[in-house]
């Protein structure tokens, strides 16, 4: 992309009704408008970084063997009215009437919708287990909507829900998840911490959230400083391998980590004192094995091996999409700007020329950037006729990972400067030499 041929409304100024970095960065850096209260436009840039993590979702998630799907985001509250959530979800629930005078709602979540889809189509054990998920916006009417994306009004969020035909295949579902959205956040460059959650009134021991840990988080987390050190990493994941899912699970899941809703002060005390840790967390993700509360009471059952009926085993996996592009600058900024992991950045390589309209410049970054373009390398080329400290000032606030700067003086010698943003470590190649080690930096990453 030229720079003077997209749409990047860069602000100078620092907007005064955000508190936090990752919601100023994303106003300043042209990412996203508030359009009313906790509800935004996603401009280019930010529609970009959106759909990239929307592609980690969605090939870890197909990856783990859940299938992919899309649900409206209108709903007929109806279904609602069965399950019970009508009247206990409150004033969250945006709720709409039509013209014909049926009730109406902007889905928060799509439980019910999804177990009458089920309902109405399987009948057999022996077409479990299955997981159907959707990447969809979301509206939920929150009392204080703040913090740009990390808490809106209207959001986006995959939800998956896994039906199982007994507790066994279920915490299977359960684990798969976990697996799988541990390597969708380790891929995105963020380390989000497994932690035991509160199931509510539902009831049962298995949810666990996952927490980004960063000042401004919402939650307040305690975890033994072992947790850091986990990763899954490339290991060979055989999903359909319940024992696998379960080490990996137990392995992720043994150290204690929890938020202050399930915090257990006796429990952490027998974390050596030296690693006892207490810090602020943004939640990310959550998974949910809730059993039969949506089957039973609106009828999805299964007919068993012996002609008997059995309501399905259910579980609700969320992360959060959009609210995880806050956490990504939470965890990765300074005081310039956004510095992106490579596997989210929304332009790979910025290009600068530091001198618009000099011959050698500009044939030196014609070339580069149709190198780069050839190398699938997403390049954002800044071809304005502006100085070079406006130059690197707006490419350190969008947070390329990498920089190709380009001028006459350098030319002169055969070179240019590759620069990364998060180290500011600069070397002096030749501009072949730039896009081969471009090239090279982004072979490993998916
Ligand atoms: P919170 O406790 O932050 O209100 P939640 O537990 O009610 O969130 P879930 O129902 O677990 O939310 O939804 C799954 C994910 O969706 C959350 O882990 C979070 O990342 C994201 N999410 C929830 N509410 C919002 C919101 N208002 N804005 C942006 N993302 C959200
Ligand atoms: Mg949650």
């Amino acid at each position: 992309m030229r720079l003077t041929r997209y749409f990047l409304p860069i602000m100078k100024d620092t907007p005064s009704e955000a508190s936090i970095a990752s919601h100023r960065l994303m106003l300043r850096a042209g990412m996203i408008r508030q359009s009313s209260a906790g509800i935004y436009s996603w401009l280019p840039m930010g529609f970009k970084v959106l759909q990239r993590l929307e592609q980690i979702v969605h090939e870890e998630q197909m990856r783990a063997g859940h299938i992919p799907m899309l649900m409206p985001t209108l709903q007929s509250a109806d279904l609602w009215k069965e399950s019970g959530r009508y009247d206990d979800y409150g004033k969250e629930m945006l709720r709409i009437t039509d013209r014909h005078g049926r009730d109406m709602l902007y889905g928060p979540t799509n439980e019910e919708l999804i177990t009458d889809i089920f309902r109405n189509a399987v009948n057999s054990y022996k077409e479990l287990p299955k997981t159907l998920y959707h990447i969809q916006w979301k509206f939920r009417d929150e009392v204080r909507p703040r913090f740009g994306v990390m808490r809106g009004r209207e959001f986006y969020m995959k939800d998956g829900y896994s039906f199982d035909v007994d507790e066994a295949g279920a915490l299977h579902s359960y684990n798969r998840h976990l697996v799988s959205y541990l390597r969708t956040y380790e891929r995105m460059g963020l380390k989000a911490i497994p932690m035991k959650a509160d199931t509510g009134p539902i009831g049962g021991d298995h949810s666990h959230e996952f927490l980004v840990l960063a000042e401004t988080g919402e939650s307040e987390v305690f975890y033994d400083s072992q947790v850091m050190d986990m990763e899954l990493g490339d290991r060979e994941v055989d999903f359909d391998d319940a024992a696998q899912c379960q080490g990996i699970f137990d392995e992720f899941t043994t150290p204690y980590a929890r938020t202050d809703e399930t915090h257990d002060e006796a429990k952490f005390n027998d974390v050596p004192e030296d690693r006892r840790m207490s810090a602020r967390g943004i939640e990310v993700g959550q998974i949910f094995y809730f059993g039969t509360k949506y089957s039973e009471s609106m009828g999805a059952e299964v007919v068993m091996p012996d002609g008997s009926r059995k309501p399905v085993e259910m579980g609700s996996h969320g992360i959060g999409v959009s609210r995880l592009i806050g956490a990504l600058i939470e965890a990765n900024h300074d005081g310039k700007g956004i510095i992106w992991p490579e596997s989210v950045a929304p332009f790979r390589v910025g290009l600068v020329n530091l001198r618009q309209g000099d011959e050698a410049a500009d044939a030196a970054c014609e070339s580069l950037y149709a190198g780069l373009v050839k190398a699938g390398l997403d390049p954002l080329y800044d071809d304005r006729d502006e100085r070079a400290g406006a130059k690197f000032a707006s490419m350190d606030l969008i947070g390329c990972p990498w920089r190709i700067t380009v001028g006459p003086r350098g030319l002169k010698n055969g070179v240019v400067e590759l620069t990364s943003r998060r180290t500011g470590e600069t070397i002096e190649v030749s501009p072949e030499a730039a896009l081969e080690r471009c090239i090279e930096i982004y072979a490993d990453v998916q």
